[in-house]
């Protein structure tokens, strides 16, 4: 019986695939970490691939003739995959930094890369509980800070070669009080001049709103990340991210709304921190009649960070919620078709486009 896209994405997005001999993911970082990007059914899914839970997947990759790949469930075939190339991670800059330890593809066709691969949390008791942004820096796998140069080195190759069509910058969270901001602006307008892509950037909200305005020149779409409603849960996970006032986070996507327009401003939801179902579609409300999008996804446990040991949500509590906030995008007309660049555009690792 054949499977609808939507819910093997959520399958793979919470349960995840063994797909050992294949993957050639990272195994720690910000973002998709320690998983595999996976083609089907005119969608993209950030798989799990290497974390604990994995093992107990349903769910494997195994090769069939002719260079195909394919997904399947326990022992039945349920449809091929592709993997999305990236030939610009075979390139190095003339000072012999490879391009991939500067950006990767993410998705089908978006550059995504840690401007600054350090926070100031992270040392300490305050550092969220979900984050690896560190490690991968430990393991040697990218560097520490990406000059605007190499970046628009890369983004010009990553264009060319593979047909990236828009770029997420993130960054760790710096001790001056732009928080990485203006690095990202330095970033987005050398990538902007010399490629013209499409730019979303992602930080934390800084004390003073009108650093966002500066953005406006180079970047296209912005994400400020509450990951959680839930204040207790809040404080457990993202200890820095509860001291600042929930109030303020609201001014902050109410001015980048008006700065970057409706759909053009995304905030990760997580669910599986202990928080209620009714908590992820109360945020999500207030989120979406803001013109916010709400991109809802499962804990990812990456190994190696403090909540490695955790087992994403169930799939059919993703769904359950996924099905009620796509009504909410309904009435508000906030969508991810509107959505010009960034996570919401590539869509990997939120389900929700797919339940629109
Ligand atoms: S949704 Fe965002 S973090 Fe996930 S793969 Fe796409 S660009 Fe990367």
């Amino acid at each position: 019986m054949a499977m609808e896209t939507k819910n093997l994405k959520v399958d793979l997005l919470c349960l995840g695939a063994r797909a050992s001999g294949l993957d050639k993911g990272r195994k720690a970082g910000a973002g998709p970490a320690a998983g595999g990007m996976f083609l089907f059914g005119g969608t993209v899914v950030n798989v799990p691939t290497q974390s604990w839970f994995v093992a107990q997947s349903p769910y494997t990759v195994e090769a069939e003739d002719g260079g195909r790949y394919v997904i399947k469930r326990e022992d039945e075939r349920i449809t091929e995959v592709k993997f999305p190339q990236a030939k610009f991670q075979e390139l190095k800059t003339k000072e012999g930094i490879p391009y991939y330890k500067i950006a990767l593809l993410h998705g089908a066709n978006c550059l995504a890369t840690t401007t600054i691969q350090t926070c100031i949390y992270w040392n300490t008791a305050k550092r969220c509980k979900f984050c690896a942004i560190e490690l991968s820096l430990k393991s040697g796998a990218t560097i520490a800070k990406k000059t605007p140069e190499q970046l628009a080195e890369v983004a010009l190759a990553a264009q060319k070669l593979d047909h990236v069509k828009h770029v997420t910058l993130t960054t760790g969270t710096t001790s001056t009080p732009d928080n990485g901001i203006d690095h990202l602006l330095e970033i987005a307008s050398a990538i902007k001049e010399a490629t013209g892509l499409l730019i979303h950037a992602q930080f934390e909200p800084p004390k003073d709103l009108r650093i966002i305005d500066r953005l406006s020149d180079s970047v296209d779409t912005v994400g400020i990340h509450g990951e959680s409603f839930d204040r207790e849960v809040l404080k457990y996970v993202a200890p820095c991210k509860a001291e600042i006032p929930f109030q303020h986070y609201v001014d902050a996507w109410k001015r980048s709304v008006d700065v970057f327009g409706d759909s053009q401003v995304s905030s990760y939801v997580i669910v599986g921190l202990g928080e209620s179902d009714e908590s992820i579609i109360n945020g999500s409300k207030l989120l979406a009649e803001l013109g916010v999008y709400p991109f809802i996804v499962p804990l990812r446990p990456i190994p190696g960070s403090l909540l490695e040991k955790e087992k994403p949500p169930s799939p059919d509590r993703m769904r359950n919620i996924y099905e009620q906030v796509a009504v909410i995008l309904r009435d508000t007309g906030v969508s991810q078709k509107k959505n010009k660049a960034g996570c919401v555009r590539c869509r990997a690792c939120s389900a929700l486009p797919d339940f629109e």
